[in-house]
């Protein structure tokens, strides 16, 4: 069953809270519209109707345990889940304010240059707790936010369910109102997903993390190439372009001599030439439990060219917040060692 705070309007029109059935009308609009996370602040609402809701619709316990800034004005967040954490990054550009939101505590797919992998998963984030935390976040920012990146901890698609109860909810026009068109979802490909994502009608952005152009090496550094090759995953990338119309990304870490090279560039294009690709190339970041390096300009460019000869969209990522630990996970981890050694 949903949680208040995760149903649409209709939805909570239909509930059978007691009261005026206007009073839930104000419920919504204090939840999506003003972004009230308080049922004391609900200023409008009987005292007897907000006891009611304390109790039997009590929202999830969250708070901002740390909260980061980099000379960049990247700001990274640390949400305290119940005894966990979750972490969330503000990047702030020339457009506006842009928040990347994990959709699961820790992660089990073990990508071995992420940091978010390494505790394995915890469990996953509810669409309420995303809510609160994008809400949250806005009293971070310098202004609104407006775009939103689901490339935090967690592979969103194994927690599908939850993260289109998310996104359904804030892309409502009569409530949050974000631009579906301003919305990434990120994923190491999982084929099923995929298809399922392409049948909701929400021209949101697909982020395929790809990180080697053939199975053999992918495998090394992605274990979920050895249930899906990237033939199959593309498939599927193929047929979410087919159904949405929208650009698909392949996110590309380049990790030095391992994935940065001329051959692997070429192998790169072979497999996305003349489809409605783009690629967005990262400079791995380096990791204190990992040893990967990321390459240095010249090789980044000389890789970056080759795919543009192929006439292939290219971007690098810009690097945010670095000092921060703004990377997935790190800052998470942290957390967990400083608790680990005051014997937490
Ligand atoms: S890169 Fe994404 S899918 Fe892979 S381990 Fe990290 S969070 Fe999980």
């Amino acid at each position: 069953m949903k949680h208040i705070l995760s149903l649409s309007r209709r939805e909570l029109a239909q509930t059978d809270l007691p009261g005026q059935p206007f009073r839930r009308k104000q419920l919504y609009h204090w939840f999506h519209e003003k972004q009230v996370l308080d049922y004391e602040q609900m200023t409008n609402l009987p005292k007897d109707l907000i006891e009611f809701l304390k109790a039997e619709h009590p929202l999830p316990a969250i708070s901002v345990a740390r909260a980061l800034t980099a000379e960049d004005g990247t700001k990274k967040l640390l949400f305290a889940l119940g005894d966990d954490y979750a972490e969330a990054v503000i990047m702030e550009y020339r457009y506006g304010s842009s928040l990347c939101l994990s959709t699961q505590i820790g992660c089990r797919m073990g990508c071995t240059f992420c940091a978010s992998t390494i505790h394995g998963l915890v469990r996953n984030i509810t669409a309420e707790e995303m809510i609160m935390m994008l809400y949250l976040a806005n009293d971070y920012s310098s202004g609104r936010i407006g775009r939103l990146v689901l490339m935090g901890s967690g592979e969103p698609l194994e927690n599908l369910d939850e993260v289109l109860t998310f996104l359904h909810r804030i892309v409502s026009e009569d409530g949050y109102n974000m631009s579906a068109r301003h919305i990434s979802l990120s994923s190491c490909g999982l084929p099923e997903g995929i298809r399922r994502l392409a049948k909701e009608e929400l021209p949101i952005t697909l982020a395929l993390s790809l990180h080697a152009p053939n199975d053999a090496l992918r495998r090394q550094i992605m274990p979920i190439a050895k249930a899906y090759t990237i033939r199959e995953v593309l498939a599927a990338c193929d047929e979410y372009i087919a159904q949405t119309g929208r650009r698909v990304t392949i996110e590309y870490a380049l990790i030095e001599g391992f994935n940065d090279g001329a051959q692997q560039a070429r192998e790169l294009s072979q497999l996305i030439q003349g489809k409605l690709y783009h690629v967005n190339l990262i400079p791995v970041n380096p990791i204190k439990e990992r040893q990967f390096t990321p390459p240095d300009r010249e090789r980044l460019k000389e890789f970056k060219n080759l795919l543009e000869a192929d006439r292939i969209h290219v971007t690098i990522r810009r690097e945010l917040g670095s000092e921060i630990a703004a990377s997935c996970g790190q800052l998470r981890n942290q957390a967990i060692e400083l608790k680990m050694n005051a014997g937490g």
